[in-house]
């Protein structure tokens, strides 16, 4: 594990896993979306991880840094984290030049050896900087945006062996294959047994603190799924549909009849509402 106790992720994680709830670790696209989170995070005194795609810091590269000033600025424990960052010069790009607390350096893409090897010397590389690193094992079927899917590649589930593998890579969070995928369950959330929480508290037993667990793939999922995953041991939850649906249906339903300034503000009200909802839900809230 990284030199963890001055590094925000894993104080917040920590932390979490200390108090037996869960952190939300939700996308934003645009700095509307991080206003609204960081809003909910401060009225819910809730700790909080700001996630952004690498292909965000593509497009709109002053989020990261409007993020960070976020982190900086608020009266509860906040931090920055790059979701699944699949290419290693960008990987390399992002943390010589933005200020960012953890990176998912997710090379799930590549056949297990090669994935192992490739994070190990990465995840090297960011702790020198004082980042912590975020690993799928196994591998997570579906797409997010942004993110090469793994279509064609079948959804491997962790084995204890993976496990074992990627602690010795020298990672910080892992984030287990079993049976979560990327992209929608439908409206209903996960089929019942879909998400193995067997294979998710033998994860956690065997991992016996020596990282952290982050849990991907939680479109529609229902607060009693989210629960289950917390009591059995994930801390980091990511999410990305399941609190920006309701600003998206928010722009669909009243964008042709209302003015852009106050579409923007309602939606922002929308989802720092949401947000909260969810901090409730994961026990977070009142915690930092
Ligand atoms: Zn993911």
């Amino acid at each position: 594990m990284a030199q963890s106790s001055k590094n925000r992720t894993l104080e917040i994680l920590k932390a979490a896993a200390k108090g037996k709830y869960g952190v939300l670790a939700a996308i934003a696209y645009n700095v509307e979306q991080l206003t609204a989170l960081v809003r909910a995070a401060e009225a819910k005194r809730s700790p909080l991880i700001i996630q952004l795609f690498p292909s965000t810091l593509k497009q709109l590269p002053t989020l990261a840094h409007a993020a960070a000033a976020a982190v900086r600025s608020a009266s509860v424990p906040l931090c920055l984290h790059i979701d699944h960052a699949q290419d290693a010069e960008h990987i390399r790009e992002i943390i010589a030049t933005l200020p960012v607390d953890s990176v998912m350096v997710d090379m799930s893409h590549y056949d297990e050896a090669e994935n192992l090897e490739k994070t190990k010397i990465l995840a090297k590389e960011c702790h020198d900087r004082g980042i912590a690193v975020e690993a799928e094992s196994g591998r997570i079927e579906g797409g997010e945006d942004g993110i090469a899917d793994t279509e064609g590649l079948e959804a491997l589930f962790t084995s204890p062996e993976d496990v074992d593998k990627f602690i010795a890579a020298g990672i910080d969070i892992l984030a287990p294959s079993i049976g979560n995928v990327h992209g929608d369950y439908g409206a209903a959330g996960p089929a019942p047994g879909q998400i193995h929480f067997d294979k998710l508290t033998a994860i956690h037993k065997q991992i016996d603190d020596r990282v952290l667990i982050a849990l991907h793939g939680t479109n529609d999922f229902p607060p009693k799924i989210l629960r289950q995953a917390i009591d059995n041991g994930a801390v980091k939850l990511n999410v990305n549909k399941l609190l920006l649906e309701v600003w998206n249906e928010h722009l669909r339903q009243n964008a042709s009849t209302t003015s852009l300034v106050k579409l923007i503000d309602q939606g922002m009200d929308v989802l720092q509402k949401e947000t909260e909802r969810w901090m409730d839900i994961c026990e977070s809230s009142g915690k930092a």
